[in-house]
């Protein structure tokens, strides 16, 4: 989902050649592969897209494969770029990084001040050692590795699998079912008391380019060298039944949302301080209920080829 939106906008500034590494022709966990593509391709810039992703039951009942393949996907590139005299490095890691019960709106500096939401603990400590990574080898090396650390994203391309994707995917496959079927109701796990952040994957791919784009000093003046990640976000936040409502009115479902608690919560309260990239020059372009439109026509026009659907 991240690297195709990536790749449209850099496509819709033009200008710059592409090479992308897709899951089924490159492993980015086995090392060998990856420092083989790295000596094959003229590479100028890295935007370290790919990951290891998925909602909460997914990182509950899959703990070790979140924390490994991440681990794997981000020790792999982030050595052979610096093998390969690779100087620009984008790393994308995630709002989960922070502690469980931090203040909110979260900012930057609160990263590893406590303990994490034990639900996707392993993915976190995976994103939190590619921050490291990126801040060592510039500590180190002097490279310009830096990390946007965006909410919780939606759109095309997403994965709207029931029970391994995240949210916002999950209701709208959920809620055209129902009112495809005719069903009177739609399960939402947990309480719908949690919130959430949710940003188009659109606005991250130009928040990326953005960030690049900034100069040493501009980064320099807006963080530390062990505290360089960015945080990128809408600084507004919904409840889950207030998202649950949004996705049930862009459907069309007029029945009945249901609540599972036996279905887990998640940290309550995941907000971000965007204050930095605000600073910076960046903000967000698409509201929740425009984005979730867009993504339902996107998800209808590709319903039969979608995991879960087809
Ligand atoms: P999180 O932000 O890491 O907790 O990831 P999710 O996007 O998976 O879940 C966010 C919140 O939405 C949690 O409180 C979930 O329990 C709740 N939720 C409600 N219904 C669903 C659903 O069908 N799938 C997912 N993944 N989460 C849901």
């Amino acid at each position: 989902m991240v690297g195709s939106a990536i790749i449209r906008k850099l496509n819709s500034i033009g200008n710059c050649n592409i090479i992308t590494a897709e899951r089924k022709d490159l492993d980015l966990t086995n090392q060998l592969s990856v420092n083989t593509f790295f000596k094959e391709n003229p590479i100028d810039v890295v935007i370290l897209a790919a990951a290891k992703v998925g909602g909460i039951h997914a990182n509950n009942t899959k703990p070790a494969d979140f924390i490994y393949e991440n681990l794997m996907i981000e020790a792999n590139i982030i050595f052979a770029s610096y093998q390969n005299r690779i100087n620009d490095v984008l790393f994308l890691g995630s709002s989960c990084i922070y502690p469980k019960n931090t203040q909110q709106p979260m900012s930057e500096e609160s990263l590893l001040s406590g303990f994490l939401e034990p639900t996707n603990e392993p993915y976190a400590i995976a994103k939190i050692a590619g921050i490291k990574l990126c801040e060592s080898f510039n500590r180190q090396f002097s490279t310009n590795y830096r990390s946007l650390m965006p909410t919780n994203l939606y759109g095309p391309n997403d994965n709207f699998h029931p029970m391994d994707s995240h949210v916002v995917p999950a209701l709208i496959g959920k809620f055209h079912n129902a009112t495809k079927k005719g069903e009177k109701e739609v399960i939402v796990w947990g309480s719908g008391r949690p919130r959430r952040e949710f940003l188009h994957v659109d606005d991250l791919a130009s928040a990326s380019i953005f960030f690049l784009s900034l100069s040493d000093l501009e980064i320099a003046n807006h963080t530390t060298p062990m505290n360089s990640h960015v945080n990128v976000g809408t600084g507004k936040d919904y409840s889950i039944s207030e998202l649950a409502e949004i996705i049930a009115n862009s459907t069309g479902f007029e029945g009945n949302i249901i609540f599972d608690t036996e279905m887990p919560d998640g940290t309550l309260r995941k907000l971000l301080d965007v204050t930095k990239m605000k600073d910076l020059g960046w903000s967000y372009s698409i509201p929740l209920d425009e984005g979730i439109d867009e993504t339902y026509s996107w998800f209808k026009q590709n319903i039969s080829k979608l995991r879960g659907f087809n």
